[in-house]
């Protein structure tokens, strides 16, 4: 049988396919768009680690097409893999010059594995239970925020750090895991009157801004930011309020959907987008559908192809998307360029770019024209080398493959503490929680923060002032 969107041409037909059956791509035909010209393979974090090509996006490709060929059973635990040892970090996608969507390729791989064999039940049960939604990640996190107060969490390691297998996992999850924070999600999904009295409490002079918004911005606040880093998603609210936003959270806002989509788990994330069109859409109308996590704006991008082939959803998630900015894409639109008007605490700053931000967003100009304003008040501005290069973090993977995330995350280090740079800023908080790990391993002393915290230091040092 072939898919609808295979052509009839035999020489695009797979020899004993279709193996993957679910209704998006890969189909044969974009399997057969790679000339094997081999410009993907200094891009790949996992290729320059192991110069394999089975840990290539052209050997991935390869082996989706002797799947489709019959050369190897779907079923295979190899095929599987070697899917899911890819990051997701579509790095490839930005120099193939067959344009073949690599990434979204391999994810879609997983889907079709999926269904033969499904993740790990404990997988399973944080993508459908625990990371579902801002508000449920919270009834999770707290039993950790109690063992960090209490230091159980240090007592366990040094309990059952000997055990072998779980003791290096487990030494592993306590050092990566950043101080919770108090989770902003209460805060924000109140009505207007609420942000008001933060507004208040944060200093007076943002409750003018509040009644004098020139944009109605809905705020997208991502599970892991809610949970590991409300204080810089509350540095994203209190930035977009200074630049005159009226920020708006919807009570019933879900999970993006990235992690379940990178995960081969395709109906949850499409329900978990599904949600999120409805709950945005009863807020009426907006500027702007802003998340300062690049994954998640990523993925709520990527709502409009989601739905493509569904005419019921299709016209509102392709509305939805197109609203969808990145924070630091929307504060560099709505800052005027000669803000702030002072530097802030900082001296000197590195950015380490996230994928989702960067190579599947686009987004390169922005969070850099944000830095510069700072540069042009004093602060030494400095670039990271290959600062696209993901850090190793990438969804769960630096929990579902912890020995390629740390070499990964060892050569970002090495790369951040060569700068000299007294800060590392991000846009990601798989990028942050990954960056503050990096740091505890190494023993370096940079602070890893959000753009948006030092922007918001930033102002607050003006209005000290
Ligand atoms: S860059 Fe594109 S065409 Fe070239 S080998 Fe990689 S996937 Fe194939
Ligand atoms: S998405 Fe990243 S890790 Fe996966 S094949 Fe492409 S470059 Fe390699």
């Amino acid at each position: 049988m072939t898919s609808p969107n295979q052509k009839s041409d035999p020489i695009f037909a797979p020899i004993s396919g279709p193996a993957f059956t679910a209704p998006e791509l890969p189909t044969y035909e974009s399997l057969m768009d790679c000339i094997r010209c081999g410009r993907c393979l200094p891009v790949c974090p996992t290729y320059q680690q192991t110069t394999l090509e089975t840990f290539s996006p052209r050997g991935r490709l390869s082996l989706m097409r002797a799947v489709e060929d019959g050369k190897l059973d779907l079923a295979d635990p190899g095929v599987e893999e070697h899917l899911y040892h890819c990051l997701d970090c579509r790095a490839c996608n930005t120099v193939c010059p067959a344009g073949i969507p690599i990434g979204e390729l391999i994810v879609e791989g997983r889907a079709a594995v999926e269904e033969k064999h499904p993740r790990a039940w404990l997988i399973r049960l944080i993508l459908t239970h625990a990371l579902i939604s801002p508000r449920r990640i919270e009834w999770f996190a707290w039993p950790a925020r109690l063992a960090q107060r209490v230091k159980l969490d240090k007592l366990g390691v040094a309990m059952f750090g000997w055990v072998p297998r779980f003791g290096p996992a487990l030494k592993d999850l306590v050092q990566m895991a950043p101080t919770l924070p108090k989770p902003l999600w209460r805060e924000l999904a109140k009505p207007a009157r609420s942000l008001q009295v933060v507004a208040q409490k944060n200093g007076s002079s943002e409750t003018s801004q509040v009644s004098q918004s020139q944009y109605r911005v809905g705020f997208f606040l991502g599970c892991v930011m809610n949970v590991a880093f409300g204080d810089a998603s509350r540095a994203s609210v209190k930035v977009l309020k200074q630049f005159g936003c009226d920020v708006i959270t919807p009570q019933d806002q879900m999970c993006c959907g990235a992690p379940q989509d990178d995960q081969g788990m395709k109906d949850v994330a499409r329900r978990m987008a599904k949600r999120n069109i409805e709950a945005f859409e009863k807020l009426g109308q907006l500027d702007a559908i802003v998340a300062d996590c690049a994954a998640c704006s990523g993925f709520l991008k990527e709502y409009a192809h989601v739905f493509h082939d569904d005419p019921a959803w299709a016209e509102r998630a392709d509305r939805f998307a197109s609203k969808v900015r990145d924070v630091t894409e929307w504060l560099d639109q709505i800052m005027p360029s000669d803000w702030p008007a002072s530097a802030g605490a900082t001296k000197s700053i590195t950015y380490h770019e996230p994928c989702h931000l960067a190579n599947v967003q686009g987004v390169r100009r922005q969070p850099r024209a944000l830095l510069m304003r700072l540069k042009n008040k004093g602060v030494d501005v400095r670039e990271l080398p290959d600062a696209t290069r993901c850090c190793g973090s990438a969804g769960i993977y630096n929990m579902t493959h912890p020995a390629m995330s740390k070499e990964l995350l060892d050569r970002k280090m090495a790369d951040v503490v060569s700068t000299g740079a007294e800060v590392v800023v991000s846009a990601n908080p798989g990028c942050l929680l990954q960056l503050e790990w990096g740091a505890k391993r190494t023993g370096s002393t940079v602070k890893v923060k959000h753009i948006t915290q030092v922007l918001a230091e930033a102002i607050e040092e003006r209005t000290a002032q």
